[in-house]
C-alpha cells in the first residue's frame, strides 16, 4: 500500500495544488479500504465506491483505492457532501465514512503554530488519527449490490426514444422499456430549436461532431 505521502502527491498534480479535500479523500480512502480489509489500490472490481459529492474529494480517493468511473468501481451520487460508502462486492459489507463533525476546529491541534484556516485543515486532516478525523459506520445498501453492478453485456432499447440502455438501468411499463429520461425523470428538456441552428460553420477546426450529431467545444 502507497503511503499517503505519495498518493497526495499524485492527487494533487492533478490539479496543480493540494487542498483540504483531497487529504480528506486520501484518507478516507486509506481507512475505508482497510476496514473492509482489502488492500488498495485496487485493479479488480472487488471495491466499489459511491461518493456522494465530485470535486477534489474525488481526486484523492480515486488515487488513494485505484477506483475510477471508467471501471464502473466509482459511482457519485451527488448529495453535495464529503462522504463515501466502501463496499466490498464479495461480502456485499458497507461502511459509509464521513470526517467528524468537528474536524475543522480539531485541525488546529494538529497544526501547531499555523494561523491559516485553510492551512491548519490542509495538515491537520493529514495528521490526525483515523478516530479523531472520521466516522466509520456499518450500512445497509437500499439497492442490492448486484443491481448496482449489474451485468455486462444487457442492452435494450428505449421504447419511446430508442435509444440503447445499458446495466439494467430501464424502467420497465408493462412490457415497454423506457429509459430514465422518457419516464419524466431526466435532468435535461431538450429545447425547440433543431440541432446545429445556430452553430459556427463545421469548418472551425476546433468544433467536431459527437455520436448524436450536435457540435460540441473542443
Ligand atoms: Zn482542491
Ligand atoms: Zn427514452
Amino acid at each position: 500500500m502507497r503511503n499517503l505521502e505519495t498518493i497526495l502527491n499524485e492527487s494533487a498534480s492533478r490539479h496543480r495544488h493540494l487542498c483540504p479535500r483531497q487529504v480528506l479523500g486520501a484518507r478516507m480512502g486509506l481507512a475505508g479500504a482497510a476496514a473492509l480489509g482489502l488492500t488498495i489500490p485496487r485493479t479488480d472490481k472487488r471495491l466499489l465506491i459511491i461518493l456522494e459529492t465530485d470535486g477534489c474529494f474525488a481526486d484523492g480517493l480515486e488515487v488513494a483505492t485505484g477506483c475510477t468511473v471508467g471501471h464502473r468501481t466509482l459511482k457519485v451520487v451527488d448529495y453535495g457532501k464529503v462522504a463515501a460508502t466502501f463496499i466490498d462486492v464479495k461480502t456485499e459489507q458497507a461502511i459509509r465514512a464521513a470526517p467528524q463533525l468537528d474536524v475543522r476546529e480539531k485541525s488546529w491541534q494538529f497544526a501547531p503554530g499555523e494561523t491559516r484556516h485553510y492551512f491548519a485543515q490542509l495538515v491537520g486532516y493529514q495528521q490526525m488519527p483515523d478516530k479523531e478525523l472520521l466516522t466509520l459506520q456499518p450500512v445497509h445498501l437500499q439497492t442490492p449490490i448486484s443491481q448496482i453492478v449489474s451485468r455486462p453485456g444487457v442492452r435494450v432499447n428505449c421504447t419511446a426514444c430508442g435509444e440503447e440502455i445499458m446495466n439494467e438501468r430501464e424502467v420497465w411499463r408493462g412490457a415497454a422499456a423506457l429509459c430514465q429520461s422518457c419516464t419524466g425523470n431526466s435532468y435535461y428538456l431538450p429545447t425547440p430549436l433543431p440541432l446545429s441552428r445556430g452553430m459556427p460553420a463545421s469548418s472551425d477546426p476546433t468544433l467536431t461532431r459527437c455520436h448524436n450529431d450536435s457540435m460540441i467545444q473542443l
